[in-house]
């Protein structure tokens, strides 16, 4: 501790620092190369003297993400990876393979404040946000480690994206940058429990980004009961800024709902969701509920998952059932570290 974060350095004060080191003004440019290329020393800008090299790391240090554990999936090839920080937080990502390329899966915090109740990360509680950097490594050192291409991402691991605005608006607008990870804003989705005054702020921006909502719940009753975020903005007032969000920026908001037995799955659930969302320019992506060790929800039966599809579909709202990928191991997010932490605590 006590060193400044170096990736944390508008490209301003990045040039300031270089000069009251006396350096020329071009090593800032080639140490902000390096950042983009995700190192995690500055032994490795191997283009800079040595000397500087050296009181660079006396003043400054730069946040690793480092392979902890990996998993890889006998069933589809998914892979699961446990990442460790440089103050040895651990968070999760996944990579999965589809037709038209590699996805990733992100993580935002470490942790999360928003304690739903059917979420293994909410149950593990916060631990602090991630930064931008910290993000874009994760997504560097999977490629490094797979040797291909990352060309979609989800923000969509641990952590809420909204809840750490700041960092993940910083990594959003370098996530295209051709000398970095070159991936384009339709190739990006940002998840949220639905964080409305944000919502707002990011519709400002006009991202061709798209939105994911985890909604879960066709009304206050259910969802303040599984998700405590809708005691601040029920869901007219989420639904609303939705509609906003999907006006402003013509693109179609995919609202994400977990099925859990008994709970929010029933034929009265799916009628009262198709009213709500008719007329919005959506897409409903149903999940079948990941079991959580230590919660009592359960997955919907395939009847339901069918049955609740043909009446969204039947009403005019697109839907479609979430293929599982990594089955075996754990892949959704929270469950790993969970399980880690047990094994080694
Ligand atoms: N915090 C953000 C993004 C991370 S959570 C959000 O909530 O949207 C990623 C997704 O996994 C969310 O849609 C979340 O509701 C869902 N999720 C969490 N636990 C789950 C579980 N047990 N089964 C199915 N989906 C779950
Ligand atoms: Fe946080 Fe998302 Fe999990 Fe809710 S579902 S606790 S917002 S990570």
């Amino acid at each position: 501790m006590g060193k400044q974060d170096i990736t944390t350095l508008s490209q301003p004060k990045l040039l300031e620092a270089v000069k009251a080191m006396g350096a020329p003004a071009f090593r800032a440019s080639q140490i902000a190369q390096w950042l983009r290329r995700g190192v995690s020393s500055f032994e490795e800008m191997t283009n800079l003297p040595a000397g500087m090299r050296q009181a660079l790391a006396q003043q400054y240090r730069i946040p690793s993400v480092e392979i902890e554990r990996k998993l890889v999936s006998k069933l589809d090839g998914t892979v699961k990876y446990l990442f460790r920080l440089s103050d040895g937080e651990l968070i999760e990502a996944v990579l999965m393979q589809y037709q038209h390329g590699t996805s990733m899966c992100i993580s935002t915090q470490a942790g999360c404040k928003m304690g739903c109740a059917f979420c293994a990360t909410g149950m593990g509680g916060y631990r602090r946000n991630l930064t931008a950097y910290e993000m874009a490594g994760q997504i560097l050192l999977a490629q490094k480690d797979e040797g291909r291409r990352v060309s979609n991402v989800v923000l969509m691991g641990m952590g809420e994206p909204l809840d750490n605005y700041d960092h993940v608006l910083a990594f959003l607008q370098r996530v295209s940058d051709p000398q970095g990870l070159n991936i384009g804003m339709r190739h990006i989705s940002l998840s949220t429990c639905g964080v409305v005054d944000r919502i707002y702020e990011l519709m400002a921006h006009r991202f061709q980004l798209t939105l994911s909502v985890s909604l879960h719940a066709p009304n206050d009753e259910i969802r303040g009961k599984i998700m405590p975020i809708n005691k601040k903005w029920g869901i007219d007032a989420l639904l609303t800024a939705c509609r906003d969000y999907a006006a402003a920026t013509k693109r179609r908001i995919s609202f994400e709902y977990a099925m859990i037995s008994g709970v929010n799955d029933s034929d009265a659930c799916a009628k009262e969701l198709a009213g709500r969302l008719r007329g919005m320019l959506c897409h409903v992506n149903l999940i079948p509920a990941n079991d959580v060790s230590g919660r009592p929800f359960q997955k919907s039966s395939r009847e339901r998952l069918m049955r609740f599809t043909e009446i969204l579909t039947k009403k005019g709202i697109p839907t479609t059932v979430r293929r599982s990928l990594g089955a075996d191991i754990e892949a959704a997010c929270g469950q790993l570290r969970g399980k880690h932490t047990a094994v080694s605590s």
